[in-house]
């Protein structure tokens, strides 16, 4: 680290589900020097919020890994509220959700139940 800041490249692997950017990033993840973070974007609802499991087996909030990464990141997990986190992305998405079709959709589904 020199002045503050990580000495890191970071890769971004992009792709829609079921393309294959798992198993590349996964393949990535076995060569020396690489560190695959998994679909990163879960982590602030699925993995400290909901706490679901990390991929060793025990919930992100208690996983090593993850522990490490909170204390580097942020003085540990504790030290951020992950909804807080989160607010800025959520707002990104909420244009567009109140167009007919989805308001058709919406009624539809209502009426079946
Ligand atoms: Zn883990």
């Amino acid at each position: 680290m020199t002045g503050g800041e990580l000495d890191q490249k970071v890769l971004y692997i992009g792709g829609f589900g079921r393309s294959g950017s798992t198993l590349v990033e996964r393949i990535l993840g076995q060569l020396p020097g690489f560190c695959s973070a998994g679909e990163i974007v879960f982590l602030w609802q699925r993995g400290l919020i909901d706490g679901q499991l990390c991929g060793c087996g025990v919930p992100v909030p208690e996983c090593e890994f993850w522990s490490r990464v909170g204390k580097t990141a942020f003085g540990g997990w504790d030290q951020i509220d992950a909804h807080e986190m989160l607010a800025p992305i959520y707002s990104w998405f909420t244009e567009g959700f109140d167009t007919a079709d989805i308001r058709d959709a919406k009624a539809l589904l209502g009426e079946l139940g």
